[in-house]
């Protein structure tokens, strides 16, 4: 067998990589042609790629690395669960002590009467779960036709079957016969791109409120659950009016629905709180968690339910599960890595100390000639590029144009910034210290410059 290794060259594991590795969410020949950047190795905030570049994370890697990389506390953790048991499974009346003592943390952490968990082995899966769970909820109490689960246009939920029917991606659905029925959309509280000329106030209620008016028009007899994420993710980072959170929880309160908060991002401290749901005030029945639970290290997902939704759900069996389902492993890693997090106060110091430092120079870029809003909660944040910022108007290029080749620029100044559109996001590591900040910012403004410079070199600095 030939041994593939960071020894060889960069261009010969390109190539082996378009030969034979399909990447997610890529355009295939395009990669193949351009050749993917090789990350070799990690530590703290800093990827090292094969070039010998060392590149700020800007986005903990697919926003889970919230711990920082390079903690060996965790890969010790792993051997010496693989060592004592790599695997066992949780079906048959039988339990294991990572999948016990996970658990038990959990239901510590989370506010509330969330104190069960189900096991999954990603997001996506954690919400498949919950569409079977929410419909085997309302049908154990004798109302099967409560099985419609209004979801959010643009919201980001995964990418199996279930997750990305409610997810509200277009894209999404438009390949391979999405959205799966009993999914329904509601639009989104994005006031920058779609507020018109209301005020954010208005427009946050206004949005929150399509959750009542779909309820009315769907029937309350036929409404499973609500899900939502705190603050959109991947839809760009979407922070609504201060009015949108609390309508919400009321009218999820006034309208025996379940509501399932998706914590797969805003969990585990990026917030600045424990859980998003903390943050925005909502008190949900079902929490997705993923990602930071881990903080990557190790594949591992769930549901944490409340007594209320438990207690119904344990009264026959569940027909679901995963093979993984709290896999030993993982569960170890994340247990590590909560136990990080709590002890070294990183949560509450990414909350107290590094989100304010971060808001202040984040929000500052709002003088930059291309930047409209700046939005930030705890360490996820957003900008809008645009050139009209009075008229919060979009490019007249296809949307995304911009925000690539911005992206590209940061890419070339060693950081890592995603664009989803035309707007950029960050979500760093929660230990991302004051002085990584400033170095963050200093790459972001310089290739905003860049990216500025190029759009109107070619033309593109103009309103739709
Ligand atoms: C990433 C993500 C998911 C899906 O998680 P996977 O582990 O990729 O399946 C679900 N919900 C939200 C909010 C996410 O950001």
């Amino acid at each position: 067998m030939k041994d593939i290794s960071n020894h060889l060259p960069t261009a010969e594991l390109q190539a082996l990589d378009a030969a034979h590795h399909m990447h997610p969410f890529t355009e295939g020949d395009a990669l193949a042609k351009k050749g993917a950047k090789v990350i070799t190795r990690a530590e703290g905030v800093w990827l090292n790629d094969s070039e010998g570049n060392r590149i700020l994370d800007g986005m903990s890697g697919l926003w889970c690395v919230n711990i920082g990389y390079g903690r060996t506390e965790l890969a010790d953790v792993a051997a010496r669960q693989m060592r004592e048991l790599p695997y066992y499974n949780t079906f048959f009346q039988t339990t294991h002590v990572p999948a016990i003592a996970l658990a038990a943390k959990l239901a510590e952490l989370a506010p509330g009467d969330l104190n069960h968990v189900f096991f999954a082995g990603s997001g996506s899966e954690a919400n498949d779960t919950n569409i079977r769970m929410v419909r085997h909820y309302w049908a154990e109490l004798g109302k099967p036709e409560k099985k419609i689960i209004i979801a959010r246009k643009n919201g980001y939920h995964g990418s199996t079957m279930g997750g990305a029917s409610l997810g509200g991606m277009s894209g999404m659905h438009a390949q391979g016969g999405l959205p799966i029925p009993d999914i329904h959309h509601i639009d989104q509280p994005d006031w920058w791109s779609e507020g018109g000329d209301m005020s954010p106030e208005e427009f946050g209620l206004a949005r929150a409120r399509e959750l009542e008016k779909a309820i009315e028009k769907l029937g309350k007899d036929k409404v499973a659950a609500f899900i939502a994420e705190p603050i959109q993710g991947a839809g760009g980072v979407i922070i609504p009016p201060e009015t949108y959170w609390p309508e919400i929880q009321r009218i999820c309160d006034a309208n025996d629905i379940l509501f399932i908060a998706d914590e797969v991002i805003c969990g585990f401290g990026r917030t600045g709180q424990w859980f998003g749901s903390q943050t925005v005030g909502w008190r949900p029945d079902i929490m997705t968690i993923a990602k930071g639970l881990s903080s990557g290290y190790a594949p591992i997902a769930g549901s944490i339910v409340s007594d209320k939704v438990a207690s119904v759900i344990s009264g026959s069996e569940f027909n679901h599960g995963y093979t993984y389902s709290g896999h030993p492993v993982s569960a170890a890693v994340a247990l590590e890595n909560l136990r990080i997090l709590d002890e070294e106060k990183i949560v509450e110091n990414a909350g107290k100390v590094t989100a304010p430092y971060l808001k202040e120079k984040w929000e500052a870029l709002t003088d930059h000639p291309m930047v409209g809003e700046a939005k930030i909660v705890g360490l996820m944040a957003s900008i809008a590029m645009t050139p009209d910022k009075e008229g919060r108007k979009p490019f007249a290029s296809d949307a995304g144009t911009v925000g690539l080749m911005c992206r590209e620029r940061c890419f070339a100044n060693n950081l890592v910034m995603r664009h989803v559109g035309d707007r950029m996001i960050i979500a760093p590591p929660l230990v991302i210290s004051t002085d990584e900040i400033d170095t963050l910012i200093e790459r972001a403004r310089k290739s905003l410059d860049e990216t500025y410079a190029k759009v109107k070199d070619e033309g593109l600095f103009k309103p739709a």
